[in-house]
Order: C-alpha cells, then sequence, then structure tokens
C-alpha cells in the first residue's frame, strides 16, 4: 500500500482547506477554487498512480485537512477514484489517522509506504510505526519521476 500525503505532495499548494470551492479545471494539471486561486497538480501524479495501480498496489490518502474540501480537490482533478482509502481529518495527528487506516485495510506498517512532505509528520508516523517505510518528499524524491524511481526499488 502506497500512502500520499496531499499538500505541497500531491498539489502544489500549501493548505487546500483554505481554499474555497466550487473548483473548475483551467487545464489537465491545474483548478480554479471560486477566488481565483489557482492550485497545481504536480507534475506526473497521474501516471505515476496508474502506474502503482498497474503494478498491484493499493493507493491511500492519510491528510491534514477538511475532509470534503480536500475530497472535492480530488474528484476536480479526477484522480479521486485511484485511491482505496482517504483518511482525511483536521487535526495533525497523523499516527492516528495510520491506525484507523490500518484497521480499515487490513494491512499493516510492514506493507506501507508512506510519502510526505512534511519531516515532523513522517517522524511521528515513524515513532509510532518504526517497521513503515517513508519517504520525504522534496528531499529524498524532488519529483514524481524521482519518487517513481525509489519506488520501483521497493515493490
Ligand atoms: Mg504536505
Amino acid at each position: 500500500m502506497v500512502v500520499f500525503d496531499l499538500d505541497r505532495t500531491i498539489w502544489d499548494h500549501e493548505d487546500i482547506s483554505a481554499t474555497t470551492p466550487p473548483y473548475r479545471a483551467l487545464d489537465a494539471s491545474r483548478i480554479a477554487d471560486s477566488g481565483g486561486t489557482i492550485v497545481t497538480l504536480r507534475s506526473g501524479v497521474r501516471e505515476l498512480l496508474g502506474w502503482l495501480l498497474e503494478r498491484g498496489a493499493l493507493l491511500a490518502v492519510v491528510s491534514w485537512n477538511v475532509e470534503w474540501i480536500a475530497v472535492e480537490a480530488l474528484k476536480s482533478f479526477g484522480i479521486h477514484s485511484y485511491f482505496s482509502f482517504l483518511i482525511i481529518e483536521f487535526h495533525p495527528r497523523k499516527d492516528r489517522m495510520f491506525e484507523k487506516l490500518f484497521r480499515a485495510s487490513g494491512l499493516g506498517p510492514k506493507n506501507a509506504i508512506y510519502i510526505d512532505d512534511d519531516e515532523g509528520m513522517v517522524r511521528l508516523v515513524k515513532k509510532r510505526y518504526p517497521e513503515i517505510h517513508t519517504i520525504l518528499y522534496l528531499r529524498d524524491a524532488r519529483s514524481m519521476g524521482e519518487l517513481r524511481r525509489l519506488l520501483e526499488s521497493l515493490l
């Protein structure tokens, strides 16, 4: 199972909860909220998610956000259906969100790879689940291409 953060990982915006749906698509990789704020999907995200599904991976989101807003953004980018599990809650305890994810999926930390741009979050989850494999986005991998090469060696 490959678990993704959203803000600054899947898209460039640092706080999707601060944007206001409805969104309108500007092109394949950009949406604008009702106030004109533009959110850009990281280049290569769809290809990476599709490639992971082809390889038999389960995909999940663990995100500190207002759930319905993040879900609207995922739908507007057309990537909502790629994910089997969405754990999106408005608090910073991602360790607790992972508890829910493992309970819902029946999988454990040994079978999970977690990608997040926030070093504090990675540390928090790793402390609770030392066996989970973590990738710090923008440091361990700086693009979806780099992420794919890293994941290729792990899957
Ligand atoms: Mg983030």
